[in-house]
């Protein structure tokens, strides 16, 4: 198969994730602050665990003898089997339709990173049943799984793709602040949840923010 200078490797994805779990754990306090106003004060707590379960399980791989597939595979069953939050199931089902999207290829090109957050998106929303306006990590996902769909109808090159992904995702987490929640713990909040960000999209505007930098990082952002 043929790979372009920029298309991402299994190294390139294993540094991704090593970056996702390095902002986790430096936003861990905040995230569990969020969660601790609309839900139970964890989830800066249980990202870091997931992320540090995968960053580990990554770090053991003879990255020559690795194809992407498995670098998304093994990292969705260490989060699932380090994360008891609703977190858990929702981004090992999220790595594990990456993994899916990303099958018999060598290296990822636009298309695929794009078809990869795309099917990342829809694995969470399938799991958790969620839609749009339901204050959660869905919030931030679909926008940005969307606009870089836009992005990449446009013609436009993976950075622009990934920041347009980044841009969106950071205004859908803002964007939860003033909605109900109808789906997890916060759905028992009913009015006393508006005016707060849910902690689940902010983690999935950082996540997306660092994929884009690791990703395409000499793209805008
Ligand atoms: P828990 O709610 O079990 O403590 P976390 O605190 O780790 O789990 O994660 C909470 C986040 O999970 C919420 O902020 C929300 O974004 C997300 N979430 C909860 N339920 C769902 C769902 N059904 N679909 C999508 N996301 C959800
Ligand atoms: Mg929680």
């Amino acid at each position: 198969m043929s790979t372009g200078m920029s298309d991402v490797t299994t190294k390139d994805l294993i540094a991704m994730f090593d970056a996702i779990g390095a902002m986790i754990e430096a936003n861990k306090g905040h995230l569990s602050e969020l969660d601790g106003v609309i839900g139970d004060a964890d989830h800066g707590v249980t990202m870091n665990i997931g992320f540090s379960a995968v960053t580990e399980a990554l770090a053991a791989l003879d990255t020559s003898a690795t194809e992407p597939t498995a670098v998304f595979n093994i990292a969705a069953k260490s989060f699932l089997n380090a994360v008891g939050a609703s977190s858990g199931p929702l981004y090992a089902t999220a790595f594990m339709r990456a993994g899916a999207a990303v099958k018999g290829k060598a290296s990822l090109d636009r298309e695929a990173v794009v078809e990869t957050i795309g099917a990342m998106a829809k694995g969470i929303q399938d799991r958790g049943k969620a839609t749009r306006g339901e204050k959660t990590m869905v919030d931030a996902w679909l926008p940005g799984a969307e606009a870089a769909e836009a992005a990449r109808d446009a013609g436009q090159p993976l950075e622009a793709c990934l920041a347009a992904a980044a841009a969106a995702a950071a205004a859908g987490a803002e964007s939860t602040k003033a909605m109900l929640a109808t789906k997890g713990r916060a759905s028992r909040l009913g009015e006393r949840a508006i005016g707060h960000v849910d902690p689940g999209a902010a983690s999935a505007a950082l996540i997306l923010a660092t994929i884009a930098r690791t990703l395409a990082p000499e793209g805008p952002l």
